[in-house]
């Protein structure tokens, strides 16, 4: 059902979960925030999204969700692709991404799971699927850890079966980097892809003369070494380093998923799915990536980003943040749509997105 066929959107009904942390990512972040999205259609189908911010934004995403969002979507048609660029023109006053994307993350996630539940399938069937699985590299928020917590944390890892990981850089004394990166590394051997993020803490200087130690690991790739804002600086850091750079968790829209392609700034991007505004674009910066050879690695939210990847063409890892699963954190009512085992994801052949959230 596309276009002029899709029923009309009847209802839109917004939840909030605060979702407590078992394993907190820094000191002061203990909990994560979803904003629950159910849209109705005159047909009597029910879609069910999310908009998820980990630590900013709740109150306003869901603000913008019940009143303009709400406002411009009712008596409109529910086809996600037709919806999207007409309310992203609608809300782009308020900014072309960001808390505007996250919020219409909601609304487009619902649509397409009533898509795939109109048809009786799963996301992944819907979208067309490619892959029986695909890779999942282990991740951690864990750059406040202790050594011999970040190294019994790689140890689990490497016993449940990953073999790719990712670890946090950026400490105040470049040393303890070293120190930290250096274990890890003699920890999981070198046949295991090592990654490192340093989450935006570095300016352009710091993260050449950082890399330049850290190279020594051998990293599969440097993740933020810059705020993402700086595209002219990842692509200045890029000709200066030879691991590879990786961006795109904090980057909104396809339009500067070009720019930072273009321009040479990453080796890999990193579109969440929610944070630039769900299934609907994440597919148009996929085929980007796709058409410019660059290479995907999804962002956290495996539940969502894992059932995209198993229909991309090229195969990618997807990443899974220990102990933060929807699942684990509480998010859910019903069973996850995706299942984890030795390092791989598949999809369990749930209906839709297969999100049955707890009330
Ligand atoms: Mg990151």
């Amino acid at each position: 059902m596309t276009g002029a066929d899709a029923p009309p959107i009847t209802a839109v009904r917004t939840t909030r979960h605060d979702l407590p942390l078992s394993r907190p990512w820094a000191h002061d972040v203990t909990e994560l925030h979803v904003i629950g999205v159910e849209v109705s259609t005159a047909d009597g189908g029910v879609g069910t999204g999310i908009s998820w911010t980990p630590t900013i934004g709740a109150h306003a995403v869901q603000a913008l969700l019940d009143h303009d969002i709400r406002a411009f979507v009712l008596g409109r048609e529910s086809d996600p692709r037709q919806l999207w660029p007409r309310l992203w023109r609608r809300l782009h006053e308020a900014g072309s991404g960001g808390l505007t994307t996250i919020a219409m993350s909601g609304v487009d996630l619902a649509l397409w799971d009533l898509q795939a539940r109109r048809r009786g399938l799963g996301l992944t069937d819907l979208l067309g699927r490619r892959h029986d699985s695909v890779e999942v590299y282990g991740s951690g928020v864990n750059l406040h850890y202790s050594l011999d917590e970040l190294v019994a944390q790689a140890r689990r890892w490497l016993a449940a079966g990953y073999r790719r990981i990712k670890i946090k850089v950026g400490r105040p004394d470049p040393a303890e980097d070293r120190d930290r990166v250096a274990a890890v590394r003699e920890v999981i051997g070198p046949d295991v892809a090592l990654m490192l993020d340093a989450n935006q803490r570095w300016d352009l200087d710091r993260a050449t003369a950082a890399m330049a130690v850290l190279a020594e690991a051998g990293p599969a790739w440097i993740e933020e070494p810059l705020l993402a804002d700086d595209l002219a600086g990842h692509a200045e850091l890029r000709r200066r380093i030879d691991t590879p750079v990786a961006l795109g968790e904090n980057l909104h829209t396809w339009y500067r998923f070009r720019e930072a392609i273009d321009l040479g700034a990453c080796d890999v991007v990193q579109p969440n799915v929610v944070r630039v505004g769900g299934i609907t674009p994440l597919l148009e910066i996929a085929a980007l990536a796709e058409e410019r050879g660059v290479a995907l690695a999804p962002h956290l939210l495996p539940e969502l980003s894992g059932q995209v990847a198993l229909a991309l063409a090229r195969p990618t890892a997807v990443e899974d943040v220990e102990d933060a699963s929807f699942a684990a954190t509480g998010l859910l009512a019903g069973p996850s749509p995706v299942a984890i085992e030795q390092g791989r994801l598949c999809s369990t052949g749930a209906l839709g997105l297969g999100l049955e959230l707890r009330p």
